[in-house]
């Protein structure tokens, strides 16, 4: 028995197919192609999923079990409809699970991007072992996916989990989802570039890193300045990491994970720059219990998680309800 992973980004789509356990065995990577129809898009999608399944010997000696695809939100994952997610032109109210199952015959589970990676990390990556983790994205914008008691939280319509919307200031600057003083709009990778490049606050180092251009400053440069010993570069890092902490506080009063993931931006800064002072802060601001036992640790999938997003849900997602 196998299983089909399908990871469907703005710009790039990954199809995998894995064993029983959700092991890779043979994938496919190629840029997500747009025609502005979305029956056309999903068709060739599924054409080479064919064309894949074909390669591996699926659906002849072996069968197909099961198909989960991580998909970028919002979503209706209990319906399998996809809304209308910003980066996919033309895909609005998409019945993606229903299609997928007239196309495949078999079931199909569908996640959120966020929710799709925090189940890949809980079962291939930094998550293993522990049955209450939060997964950030930290990338462009900060996702987030959360494991409680073993079980992903969806809410009601599928938007639980959302860390990245918890507000931290009030009023504060404009985050992308439409409200403001977010998580998201101090320590996503986009607003924090955009404050710098709006208040053209970004100096010495982190410009030359830029070529010298302050319009041309990016988080990658921030976290190579500053581990150069950059003052400016730290003491923007050092806001960077209060914010985040402020984040992280009521994440670990609402849910009380044992651990919570770190992605992108945090992983490339590393243990010394991020993990270490972002644990301090956070001793000081949480009850001692807790802090001794949050362990805050990078997520370990990096490139590979487009290839196990898919697998993770086919695996743990939600059984699609009849729409
Ligand atoms: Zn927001």
């Amino acid at each position: 028995m196998a299983l089909l992973g399908i990871d469907i980004g703005g710009t790039k789509l990954v199809l995998a197919i894995g064993d029983r356990a959700g092991k890779p065995i043979k994938s496919v990577r190629r840029p997500m192609r747009l025609s502005g129809d979305w029956r056309v898009d999903l068709e060739a999608l599924v054409q080479d999923a064919r064309a894949l399944l074909a390669e591996a010997g699926i659906g002849e000696g072996e069968a197909l079990e099961r198909v989960g695809a991580s998909v970028p939100g919002p979503l209706d994952p209990s319906r399998g409809i996809l809304r209308n997610p910003p980066n996919l032109t033309n895909w609005s109210d998409v019945p993606i699970g229903s299609f997928l199952e007239a196309a495949f015959g078999v079931e199909v589970r569908i996640e959120n991007d966020a929710n799709a990676a925090a189940l890949a990390e809980a079962s291939f990556g930094a998550g293993r072992g522990v049955s209450n983790l939060v997964y950030l994205t930290m990338s462009t914008g900060v996702g987030g996916g959360v494991i409680s008691d073993g079980r992903l939280v969806r809410g009601a319509f599928g938007s639980a989990g959302e860390v990245g919307h918890i507000p931290l200031e009030s009023p504060g600057v404009p985050c992308a989802c439409g409200l403001s003083g977010c998580l998201e709009a101090y320590v996503g990778g986009k607003a924090w570039q955009d404050r710098l490049r709006r208040e053209g606050v970004a100096k010495g180092a982190v410009v030359e890193l830029a070529g010298g251009c302050r319009r041309a400053v990016t988080p990658e440069h921030l976290v190579t300045a500053a581990r150069k010993g950059d003052a400016w570069a730290r003491e923007e890092f050092a806001r960077w990491l209060d914010y985040l902490a402020r984040g992280i506080v009521p994440i670990a009063m609402l849910f009380e994970p044992e651990r919570i993931i770190l992605g992108t931006i945090a992983v490339a800064a590393g243990e010394a720059l991020c993990f270490e002072p972002l644990r301090e802060r956070l001793a000081s601001m949480l009850w001692t219990h807790q802090a001794e036992h949050l362990e805050i640790v990078p997520a370990a999938l990096g490139s590979e998680m487009p290839t196990r997003a898919g697998l993770a849900v086919a695996l743990h997602g939600l059984p699609r309800t009849t729409a």
